[in-house]
Order: C-alpha cells, then structure tokens, then sequence
C-alpha cells in the first residue's frame, strides 16, 4: 500500500521535501470494515490549509500523517453488511492506495457511472461550492454582471455557467491567454481577463462597462484590488477562498486593504459573506444534484478535468495547483 504523508509543515509553496511516499502491507478488513482502493483522488486547494497548525475551520494535518483527500473508490473486500465487493464509493480516504473503512461517510455510486472522478468535481463537492456561492449568497439577477475568479478552475467554471445561465453578463479572470480563450469559447463567458498580463484594473474595467453586480471571490490579493472600484453599489461578495494567499508566510509585511475595504463596504452597502461547503449539505445538496445532472445532461454546463496518472505524481500536481499550473479540476488517477 503507498502512502503519501506529509514530512514537514510547508513554509511557503509546498516543496517536495514537505511530501513522502511510503509503502506498507495492504491492510485486511476487521469484521464491520470494508477495504477501499483507490481509483481517483481529488486534489484541492483546501489541502494547504490542512498543512499549516494555523487556527481554522479544521483540524491541521499532523506530521507523518497520510494526505488527506476525498476519492472515488472500489470496495476490494467487504466485512460489512452495507457493502459488497466491487461497489464504486465516493470517500475521503486520501492519498493512499487502499484504506480501511468503517462505512461511515461513504457515499455509494452508481455501478455504471460515465465518468466517476467528476463526483469529485463539478457533481460534488467543488460543483456544490460553486452553486451555494453563486445563488444562496450571490444571489445574481438577470441583467447583473457577474465577475468570477480562477474562472476556469473547478469551482469558477462551474459559478460563471450557472451565472450565464441566469441571464447575467459574466466577466472571469483567469491565468493566461489560453484559460481566457477557454472560458470565452467553451464556457460561454462574456469576457476574461488575464490577471498575469499588464494594466489588469483597465482591462478589467474595459470587460465591465456596467460595474460589477456579484463578485465571487476565490483568490484575494491583486485580483481583488483590480475588482473594488468596479462594484456597484449593494453588490454582493461571496468569500470562497483566497488562493493567492495560501502560501503567504506569517509575519511578512503585506498592504493594508482594511481602511479601504471598511470605507468601500460602508459607501457601496457592500455584501461580503465568507462561507464554508461543509456547513451547507442537506436539502440543498439534493437540489444541486438533481439539476446539475440534468444540466450537464444536456449540454448547458461543459466539464473539464486535467486528470494526473499516478499517485507518486500527487505532489507535484498540488505544487502546481496552487500557481495556476492545473487547467480544469485536477484528479489523480491512482488506478483503473
Ligand atoms: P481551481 O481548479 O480553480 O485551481 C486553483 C486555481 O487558482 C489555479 O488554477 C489558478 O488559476 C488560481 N490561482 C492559484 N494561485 C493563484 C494566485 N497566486 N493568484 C491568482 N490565482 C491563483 O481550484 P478550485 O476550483 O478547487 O478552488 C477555487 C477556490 O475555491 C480556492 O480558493 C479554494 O480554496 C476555494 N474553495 C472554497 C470552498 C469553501 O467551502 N469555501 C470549497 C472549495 C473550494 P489561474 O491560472 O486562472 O489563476
């Protein structure tokens, strides 16, 4: 069984030396337990904040600990009532090959799924992230101009589609001509902006001659200093993440935004509400399930995956999730 744990906190960007792969027996099932492999793992830019002790809404990794993850899995062998071997599971057993299960928090798949790891992503859990943010906090009005970060990326692709599907002009800012060039011409978006290019704030402006309605932050920094002048007046910010500063290191001096932020919150009637997934499965869960089936059915919400082969390669693609290295949600596949 390879495992990945984590060797050392990260100081910054993720080094390699922050990983490392191990190999132990694979383990057997007691009676109640099933045996999980792997087929597909999600990797995800919560995981940093996993490997940092900084206080947060989870509990940080220890080190020597497996990776954790979510996964689409195959039960190998079952001791448990509920179970049988060759049932396709959605789990969260993380960066190893096999794992032991109890069955708690195990989701059963259909047999004849299409496309598995996309539970993982636009039909789970960053797909969900997208929905909950865009309409439960957004709340986007036909006419409105919706602008979205990492707006190729799993959670974006999906919050400017289901934007243009409610009749609103879509803006994203995305890393690079040919992620702008995707959101545009597959994704329908009315416009992207290429936040690594010069003059970001103009082209912005250019892109948004009616201001912006909903911002859907997920990345902070540069980004979001280029999207404040442009909000209207009671727009509304769902806060998802903040991706460009996962890697900051305590301590270091960055610009103060508060002063402005509070003055701009005040003047504008500003609507800025930080949300966490976790804290909105149930009902909702199945509503988003039951549309975004349908919608994917038939075409009006398209997908892409960079999927990695190879659970050694696992680090790496997560070194280069958090620069803008992937092109879609990225999954390793660990096995067929
Ligand atoms: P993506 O598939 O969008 O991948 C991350 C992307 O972030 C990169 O491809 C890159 O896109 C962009 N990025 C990385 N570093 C920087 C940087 N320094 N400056 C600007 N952009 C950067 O990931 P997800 O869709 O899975 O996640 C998107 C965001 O949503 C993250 O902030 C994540 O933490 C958050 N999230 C929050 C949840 C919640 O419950 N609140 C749940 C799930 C996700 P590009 O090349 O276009 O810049």
């Amino acid at each position: 069984n390879r495992r990945i744990v984590m060797a050392r906190r990260p100081a910054g960007i993720p080094a390699p030396e922050d990983f490392r792969l191990d190999t132990q027996a694979v383990p057997g099932p007691a009676d109640g337990q099933v045996l999980l492999r792997t087929l597909y793992l999600s990797l995800d830019p919560y995981m940093r904040g996993r490997m940092s002790d900084a206080a947060s809404y989870a509990k940080p990794l220890e080190v020597g600990d497996v990776m954790l993850g979510g996964t689409v899995c195959r039960v190998a062998e079952s001791r448990h009532p509920d179970f049988a071997a060759g049932d396709l599971v959605l789990a969260a057993s993380g960066w190893q090959d096999y794992a032991l299960s109890s069955g708690k928090g195990l989701t059963r798949l259909p047999p004849d799924l299409a496309h598995p790891s996309w539970s993982l992503g636009v039909l789970g859990m960053p797909g969900f992230t997208a929905y909950v943010g865009l309409m439960q906090i957004g709340t986007p009005k036909a006419g409105e101009t919706v602008a979205v970060a990492a707006a190729t990326g799993a959670v974006g692709s999906v919050v400017g589609q289901l934007a243009r599907l409610h009749g609103c002009r879509v803006v994203g800012i995305a890393g690079g001509p040919d992620k702008c060039d995707h959101a545009v011409r597959e994704l329908g978006f009315d416009a992207c902006v290429d936040h690594r290019a010069a003059n970001l704030a103009q082209r912005l402006a250019a892109a948004s001659p009616n201001g912006i309605d909903v911002y859907f932050e997920s990345v902070g920094g540069a980004v979001f200093d280029a999207v404040l002048p442009l909000l209207n007046r009671h727009a509304r910010i769902p806060l998802c993440g903040l991706i460009s500063q996962y890697n900051a290191v305590p301590g270091v001096e960055a610009p103060d935004r508060l002063p402005m932020l509070m003055r701009l919150a005040l003047t504008k009637s500003l609507r800025i509400q930080g949300f966490i997934v976790s804290d909105w499965y149930g009902p909702l869960y199945r509503e988003f399930s039951r549309q975004m089936s349908d919608w994917i059915a038939d075409g009006r919400i398209k997908y892409r995956e960079d999927v990695v082969e190879g659970l050694e390669n696992a680090p790496a693609a997560f070194m280069g999730l958090l620069q803008g290295h992937n092109f879609g949600k990225l999954v390793v596949r660990v096995a067929s």
